[in-house]
């Protein structure tokens, strides 16, 4: 072969290659077109995929949130974030049409997506969005879109803002477009049980719907009417199982629930309320006389004037044929007299068609002020209304304070057996003066811490003649904050109480010359003082049985938190905290009192006394607690 047929071959050979090269580059266009076709479409599918996914998963939520019972209110509050959020859209109101009503047919806001553009205009018109009314036009988009049933979407978001809001002015108007990045609207409209709603309006940034939204957005009205209509169902069902029929106020189980809840929002508040409990005067007799039906009417009555005077937040139930029950939430007894007289007088100057007229005996009790347990509180203003009834009817009675009548009726029989005992050296006239002063709380049932106040100042000035009126009071007073901020049981305040009142009758043995001396005091002498509190509490009050409970709290009186008190030289937790509250009450108003060997204290100096010995005298939460006080109550 020669060179150039060998050279031929080899170029026949290279072009072939080259054609095939051709060839194939061809095909590799050919597929990579196809590739990026492949491409483009599987982007789509999975877009739509994703929208599908998205779709379903909104359906869902929208879907679980209809099967949680929640409020309408929550439910729409939910659509809008879901539409405004998880979708994308600009801006999210939902619309409920309203045609009950004088001034014809409007719009009002369920629930809109926060939006600043909106609120400056509510503050412009000086409107809220909660009571604003969106005019409903006959022919505007939204009224169309309701009545056609049908979705509508409109670049003008000029006009619909003009429909929102005809009271701002072009130039207001066109200030508000400009600030807006929205550049259409969709109005979808919304039945419940093929009734008109509303509609839900979302914006945009594109400038038209596509189909795909458009169906999505149809399929999503579906779901929000359902949620409304199962919404609107579990409404109707909680009203009726809330409401007394005959009356239209809450039943006793809602009462029931609701005071639960207003107790422990009172214990973590600190705050009190009041229970009112009501029954009719004399409705047998209205039965008897006139017919069960007029029996009614006067509940009903009674009813309606409880609904008229209540506040919003209180909760008039039925609680009973004839028994109602009133809830104030914030009031103290103090208001809940003001309400309940209120309540009193409105039913007493009712007049009612051939019955006439009718009347009320109503008790109150109030939470943390007359007990933090909801089973006495109801107790007690049970018992304050059958007091009310006792008295005559038609009044008010305020629950007495549980167990002081009980603490109270144990204090006044030691002072009676003390003094008719002549366990206490004092004369006969002021033993007398004592006496009659108890007598009275006894024969006219009122006034009794006053007076058994009074009866301990008596006491104490026999042997102390600085002692000043007034201060067993406050003691008694100081004693019972402290022991609230330590959280004393009810049982063991009441001792204190009761301690507070007795504690310092072992000093009336000690001879007068030991009290009085001016000088230091001799080794025999301070003996003798320090025996104190254990003969009041051994000689004195052991033989009275009922208050042997008392007896541990002052003979420990006088005991130190480092061990350096007496008789016994206790420590610590070894000494009751009753008796360390009895020992810093004591020994804070003996400071503010003058001494024949000293002058009285000011307050800011017994602080400063107190505060050093925190510790070694005192227990230092209690003297924590105390100066708390003593600043917050300006003892
Ligand atoms: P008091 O002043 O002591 O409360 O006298 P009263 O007659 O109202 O009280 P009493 O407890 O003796 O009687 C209550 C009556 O109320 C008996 C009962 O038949 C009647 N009653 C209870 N529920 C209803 C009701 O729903 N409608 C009517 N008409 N009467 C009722
Ligand atoms: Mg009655």
């Amino acid at each position: 072969m020669g060179i150039f047929s060998g050279l031929k071959d080899i170029l026949g050979q290279i072009n072939k290659i080259d054609g095939s090269i051709y060839l194939k580059g061809k095909d590799f266009a050919d597929v990579y077109a196809k590739n990026i076709a492949l491409e483009e479409e599987i982007a789509a599918r999975t877009k739509e995929l994703e929208q599908a996914n998205q779709t379903i998963l909104t359906l869902s939520s929208v879907w679980e949130m209809m099967n949680s019972s929640q409020p309408l209110s929550n439910m729409l509050d939910k659509i809008v974030s879901i539409l405004n959020d998880d979708l994308n859209y600009n801006f999210v109101t939902i619309l409920k049409l309203e045609t009950e009503g004088k001034e014809g047919p409007f719009l009002s806001i369920k629930s809109s997506s926060s939006d600043k553009i909106l609120s400056s205009i509510f503050t412009i018109l000086n409107e809220s969005k909660e009571t604003y009314k969106i005019p409903y036009l006959e022919n505007s988009i939204i009224a169309k879109s309701i009545n056609e049933k049908k979705i509508y979407s409109t670049p003008d978001i000029k006009g619909v803002l003009r429909m929102f809001f005809p009271k701002l002015s072009e130039e207001q108007i066109n200030e508000k477009i400009a600030l807006m990045t929205s550049k259409s609207c969709a109005i979808v409209p919304l039945y419940s049980n093929n009734l008109n709603f509303g509609c839900v309006l979302v914006s945009s940034e594109r400038t038209a719907l596509g189909d795909t939204e458009n169906n999505f957005l149809s399929l999503f009205a579906n779901q929000i009417e359902l949620a409304i209509t199962v919404a609107g169902l579990f409404e109707e069902v909680r009203k009726q199982a809330i409401t007394d029929p005959l009356t239209g106020i809450f039943n006793r189980r809602y009462f029931e629930e609701n005071i639960v809840k207003e107790a422990e929002r009172s214990l973590r508040l600190k705050q009190p309320f009041s229970l009112i409990s009501m029954d009719l005067d004399y409705l047998k007799r209205i039965n008897d006389t006139f017919g069960h039906q007029y029996g009614d009417i006067a509940i009903k009555t009674i009813a309606n004037i409880m609904k008229r005077e209540a506040r919003s937040i209180d909760i008039p139930a039925r609680i009973g044929g004839e028994e109602f029950n009133l809830l104030l939430p914030g009031v103290d007894s103090k208001g809940a007299l003001i309400a309940a007289e209120r309540i009193r007088k409105s039913i007493e100057n009712q007049v009612i068609d051939t019955i006439g007229g009718i009347t009320a005996s109503i008790g109150i009790a109030t939470f943390l002020e007359h007990s933090d347990r909801i089973d006495e509180l109801t107790e007690l203003a049970d018992q304050a209304m059958y007091k009310a009834k006792m008295n005559g009817r038609n009044q008010v009675q305020v629950a007495q304070l549980n167990g002081d009548t009980d603490w109270q009726k144990i204090a006044i029989d030691a002072f009676i057996d003390i003094l008719t005992k002549n366990r206490i050296p004092v004369s006969d006239n002021i033993s007398s003066i004592i006496k009659s002063k108890l007598e009275t709380v006894q024969t006219e049932n009122k006034n009794a811490n006053e007076i058994l106040y009074s009866v301990a100042d008596i006491i104490s000035q026999t042997y102390n003649q600085m002692y000043k009126t007034g201060t067993t009071k406050a003691k008694l007073l100081l004693a019972i904050m402290l022991a609230k901020k330590l959280e004393l049981p009810k049982d063991e305040t009441d001792k204190l109480k009761l301690a507070i009142l007795l504690y310092d009758i072992g000093n009336i043995m000690i001879p007068e010359e030991i009290l009085n001396k001016k000088g230091p005091l001799t080794e025999e002498e301070k003996q003798i003082i320090k025996r104190h509190p254990v003969i009041a509490a051994r000689e004195i009050l052991k033989p009275i049985s009922n208050i042997e409970d008392i007896i541990p709290i002052i003979e420990n009186h006088h005991e130190n938190w480092d061990g350096k008190g007496y008789p016994s030289n206790k420590s610590g937790n070894q000494i009751p905290i009753t008796s360390q509250i009895v020992l810093l009450v004591d020994s804070f108003y003996a400071m503010a009192q003058d001494r024949p060997y000293r002058k009285a204290y000011t307050s800011d100096e017994i602080i400063d006394i107190i505060k050093n010995e925190s510790g070694q005298r005192w227990n230092e939460k209690l003297v924590e607690d105390f100066i708390d006080i003593v600043k917050n109550e300006r003892i």
